[in-house]
């Protein structure tokens, strides 16, 4: 057996859960062959930076992060969604080994081997079942799909990665166990569009223990439900057979946490984007999960200044904020991003009219929050702890995906370790957060 490594590899990794995944996949990969990570720019033989292209904001940071990385170790291999712009990364950046886009596994690969040829070392094959993980060892994302079957009009998503494919749901359920069974006790579902799961498969049926299980939104969550671990869903596109998993959240199977991106409430806001139209429906079906199930929370992202946007659909939107009563909500002013079908609408919002929707937008959500967090104080809630240091633990409820929610801060609370789920009672809430003590 040989003691030195075959390489070592440095990673930066931008971008959405989705990107991360896929970075976890190449770090599974690299270290399946025997390549060592290098947490610095100094120690790696070469750094492949996997890049976001979503929006402008997100390209320059990638741009930025592939020029750091040639400054700093000068063997960058580029991949992720700004990889589909090559000519964009070469122009700037000529000296980079390679480009590749999202999922292209194999390649990214191929081009690590050019630069650091493998060993073939069967001592350095150990990885764990469960692969290697960027995320902390008690939540772990899960992603079902890749692509969408959509067109909004702001979005780029589907050009860059293409229609829905759909994972088989053994292989999803597979690696859901794999995770719970090596400590992971937060399960994050994702995907572009995980209220389409299996629709490319025709929700075609796996085997599950002997059972069938079919590619669908509802049944996954059913069976990832019985795996003993919290499941959290994210992008849930809004269709009408969202309603079928409320009854799944009612009974606790998995958590009453649905993340659903309604991006505006104007009809015509939402025809020019090619989004679902019926915002009073919408508020019907909300005021319905929440009869089913109260402790329901209802995390959104919108979009303000987009295209045509009138104040009076500006207003409608926050009219109807005020009665959805959203828990968690996101906003983002409108970026035109290169390629995405709404650059070409007419009536573009000035920057300082989309500034001051977003502060205002945010102000209205801001005491909603307030309000609805402060129902909170009083009661005993779940909690999964996050972080433990000497003043004490920072955890999370149901109601609060990692770094995108709030917490609740367990201020002196210092004999619990991350990962473990303890009862808090909640004494004390802002905006954001909320604050308490673990329940004797
Ligand atoms: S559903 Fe999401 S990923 Fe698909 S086109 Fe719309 S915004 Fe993009």
């Amino acid at each position: 057996m040989t003691d030195q490594p075959t390489g070592r590899v440095g990673i930066v990794s931008l971008g959405c859960p989705k990107a991360l995944v896929d970075s976890e996949r190449i770090l599974t990969q690299l270290r399946t062959e025997g390549y060592e990570v290098s947490p610095t720019y100094d120690g790696a033989d070469v750094v492949i930076v996997n890049t976001c292209g979503f929006i402008d904001s997100a390209r320059a940071e990638s741009l930025d992060a592939i020029g750091e990385a040639l400054n700093e170790n000068g063997k960058v291999l580029v991949t992720g969604c700004l990889g589909m712009d090559e000519g964009l990364i070469r122009e700037r950046y000529p000296n980079v080994l390679s480009v590749t886009g999202p999922q292209q596994y194999q390649a990214v690969m191929r081009a690590v081997h050019d630069v650091v040829p493998p060993r073939h070392d069967p001592y350095t094959d150990l990885v764990p079942p469960q692969g290697i993980r960027l995320t902390p060892r008690h939540y772990a994302y899960l992603k079902i799909s890749e692509g969408c079957n959509h067109s909004c009009s702001f979005c780029i998503i589907p050009s860059l990665r293409g229609p829905l494919v759909s994972r088989p749901v053994f292989d999803v359920l597979d690696e859901a166990e794999k995770l719970a069974v090596s400590g992971v006790k937060e399960l994050l579902v994702i995907s572009q569009d995980t209220s389409a799961y299996g629709v490319d498969v025709k929700h075609a049926a796996g085997d599950w223990h002997g059972k069938p299980v079919r590619a669908h939104m509802t049944d996954l969550a059913r069976a990832l439900g019985d795996l003993g671990v919290w499941v959290r869903l994210h992008y849930v596109y809004p269709y009408p057979h969202v309603d079928r998993v409320i009854p799944l959240m009612a009974e606790g199977r998995i958590l009453p946490y649905l993340d659903i991106p309604y991006q505006h409430a104007s009809p015509t806001v939402l025809k020019a984007m090619r989004r679902p139209a019926h915002q009073e429906k919408v508020l019907e079906r909300i005021r319905a999960w929440r009869e089913q199930c109260p402790d329901l929370t209802i995390r959104s992202t919108f979009i303000v200044g987009f295209p045509g946007e009138t104040e009076e659909d500006f207003e409608f939107l926050l009219d109807w904020l005020a009665e959805a009563q959203l828990d968690r909500v996101g906003c983002f002013r409108y970026e035109a991003v290169a390629g995405a079908a709404a650059n070409a609408l007419d009536n573009p919002v000035p920057a300082e009219v989309t500034e001051d929707r977003w502060h205002r937008f945010m102000a209205a959500q801001q005491e909603i929050s307030r309000g609805r967090l402060a129902a909170k104080v009083g009661r005993t809630l779940d909690v999964i702890i996050d972080e433990v240091d000497e003043e004490g633990a920072i955890a999370r409820s149901s109601a609060d995906a990692p770094d995108i929610d709030g917490c609740v801060f367990l201020n002196g609370e210092t004999d619990v370790a991350p990962g473990d789920i303890v009862q808090a009672h909640i004494e004390h809430s802002d905006e954001y957060d909320l604050w308490g003590r673990v329940a004797i």
